[in-house]
């Protein structure tokens, strides 16, 4: 298999823009759930920059649970991120949920995400892929880890060996938190496959005041990178602004995760 370690020993380490994702830095991919408007996203994009992020996240697709709630800004969302990157200087990350969509998509994103919902979309998959650019596949949330690296095996067999996974949660019968963040997969992908392995504590949790204990967790366990929801104004978000920090928590998760990773 493409992902394994009996295929390739050494840890691939994915280059994009000047960074390396799979090294021993630590990257933190930090923004908004939802591209909300464009003063939103920059003002995040600067704070997340400041506080040390290298890549910034925001869907402007948005895979709702309800066809009623928040879709996103759509184009206009892309090219706020677009804007935000040359503003800043951070790469971008942002989801893709539809095959027909991928050309619009790769030709904006340095990174183009995959969605827990969709990682069994083996369509999506294979046409994400063969547009070239590094993908970050998120675990479905009711995914093995088996069936996780299969669906990367689908990218992988496209051609193109530039996958990230990131863990962001599970299914299981507790329903305090949203989701139940697997950190096992963590050790266990890192035995089983040379691909970079990320965290989603945002996701993973559900709530704010949990995603940097769980970010030290993830850090401690040899996460090679964190993706995290920051909002300006939590309380006002379109999505998620119940596990979205604020830029000022942001910046106690990143010294916090730094003295962890210096600390392994
Ligand atoms: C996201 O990160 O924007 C997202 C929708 O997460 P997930 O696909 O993990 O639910
Ligand atoms: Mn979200």
């Amino acid at each position: 298999k493409l992902a394994s370690r009996e295929f390739k020993q050494d840890s691939t380490i994915i280059k994009v823009g000047g960074q390396a994702i799979g090294g021993k830095d630590v990257h933190l991919m930090a923004g908004p759930c939802a591209v909300e408007s464009r003063t939103q996203l920059l003002e995040c994009a600067f704070a997340v920059k400041e506080a040390g992020a290298t890549f910034l996240r925001g869907g402007a697709f948005k895979p709702r649970t309800s066809p009623y709630s928040f879709q996103g800004l759509a184009e206009k969302g892309l090219e706020y991120m677009v804007e935000a990157r040359s503003e800043t200087g951070l790469l971008i990350v942002t989801e893709v949920m539809d095959p027909r969509l991928v050309p619009l998509v790769a030709g904006c994103a340095d990174i183009l995400q995959i969605g827990a919902r969709n990682m069994q979309n083996f369509p999506l998959l294979k046409e994400a892929a063969a547009a070239g650019k590094p993908v970050l596949l998120k675990r479905g949330a009711a995914a093995t880890i088996e069936e996780w690296l299969m669906a990367a095996e689908y990218m992988m067999l496209e051609g193109n060996h530039q996958v990230i996974l990131c863990e962001r949660g599970i299914k299981t019968f507790e329903t305090y938190t949203r989701n139940t963040l697997d950190l096992n997969a963590v050790p266990v992908v890192k035995r089983l496959s040379h691909l970079p392995v990320m965290v989603d504590p945002s996701h993973g949790t559900g709530n704010w005041w949990m995603v940097s204990p769980m970010s030290r967790a993830a850090v401690a366990v040899g996460a090679d990178g964190l993706l995290i929801e920051v909002h300006p104004s939590p309380g006002d978000a379109l999505s998620d602004g119940q596990q979205s920090l604020t830029p000022e928590n942001f910046q106690g998760l990143v010294q916090e995760v730094h003295q962890v990773a210096h600390a392994i």
